[in-house]
């Protein structure tokens, strides 16, 4: 973002480091069968119902409005983390092509779990392979050591060193996997996403660059990351919550200055930067604010900044409000009737 040959009020292209598209449709989705209590139950009563309701459609028009949601905001990238228990096989495609239409770069994994047994397992496993094999963007997925056996963590990661990749996972966001320390020891990589972190310990001695979700650890309530106390590189995502990359630096720096008074903007900022470690390409996007100067302490306190113009790959994809590539309208239309089918099966969900 510092390139030499920026305008006062450019960037390069934001990157969201954690997303999960398939949950652009959840807002406005019908309450849980009870109100949740934990983050325990925050999963398994909201996410855990919804990644099982997802079909390949409500897949595609979920990606499009997330990616047209992320170019909206200026973020030019994304590395998601896909879960869809009955709809694997082509599941990444879908998203990539979503995004390809609509013009924003992604890098896909499918979140590989046992917690529908080991036959699922093996095929969130072969969606990731079939989709590194055939040429796409992605890491191997994994949702999270404590829904996982032993073997299939080796498995994955022995996937992605085939493929010259990371694997993307869950890391002791909440106190469920305080085992994700001791069991990811000996297989972490340099290349490997942490994500959250929230209840490792200063000296957990994996690899890997952390993720940091600041809103979503405050909305699951699992507790503050800290994530710089980590000694490992640290971007940020939204975890979901759309891709407002600018919000999240926002968000990341007011929780980081409620923990530390003396914290500056130049951390969280230096945290969006990071992205460009996992999407180098986003470097070369373009994005023409609303004004000027981009500035870490204007921006922390100046809420209302929007993107004029994006450009991706030299391609001007948003200009005056509008998406060029696609239709934000029919877009929106159809996520909207996608979304109604959605609520209908979760209502009718046991
Ligand atoms: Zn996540």
């Amino acid at each position: 973002m510092a390139l030499d040959d920026l305008a006062a009020n450019e960037t390069s292209g934001l990157v969201c480091a954690h997303h999960h598209l398939y949950s652009a449709l959840a807002p406005g989705m019908p309450a849980p069968p009870r109100t949740p209590a934990s983050f325990r139950d925050i999963l398994e009563l909201v996410w855990w119902r919804l990644d099982r309701a997802l079909d390949l459609e409500m897949l595609e028009w979920s990606a499009k409005l997330g990616a047209l949601e992320a170019i909206e905001s200026g973020t030019t990238a994304i590395v998601d983390h896909h879960e869809s228990p009955n709809a694997i096989e082509g599941s990444l495609d879908v998203i990539a092509n979503a995004c390809a239409e609509v013009g924003v770069r992604v890098n896909c994994s499918y979140g590989v779990t046992d917690r529908h047994g080991k036959e699922s397992a093996q095929r969130g496993l072969e969606e990731n392979r079939r989709y590194l094999a055939s040429g796409g963007t992605g890491m191997v997925g994994v949702h999270a050591t404590f829904t996982c056996e032993p073997d299939t963590l080796l498995a994955a990661s022995e996937l992605a060193q085939n493929y010259g990749v990371g694997v993307h996972i869950h890391v002791a966001e909440g106190t469920d996997d305080l085992q994700a320390n001791d069991r990811l020891k000996d297989l972490s990589r340099d290349d490997w996403l942490l994500v959250h972190g929230v209840h490792l310990e200063d000296d957990h001695g994996l690899n890997g660059c952390i993720v940091h979700n600041p809103r979503s650890n405050m909305n699951n309530s699992v507790g503050y990351a800290a994530p710089h106390r980590l000694g490992l590189p640290i971007a940020l995502g939204t975890d979901g919550i759309g891709a407002a990359m600018l919000e999240e630096f926002r968000i990341a720096y007011a929780r980081l200055r409620e923990h530390d008074v003396a914290a500056t903007p130049e951390l969280p900022w230096s945290w969006l930067e990071t992205g460009y470690r996992i999407i180098p390409e986003a470097v070369n996007d373009r994005v023409t604010w609303s004004h000027g100067p981009i500035d870490p302490w204007r921006l922390a306190f100046q809420t209302n900044i929007k993107p004029q113009l994006v450009e991706i790959d030299g391609e001007v994809v948003y200009t005056e409000g509008e998406l060029t590539r696609a239709d934000a309208m029919e877009i929106r239309t159809k996520a909207a009737e996608q979304a109604q089918r959605l609520f209908a099966k979760l209502e009718n969900m046991v």
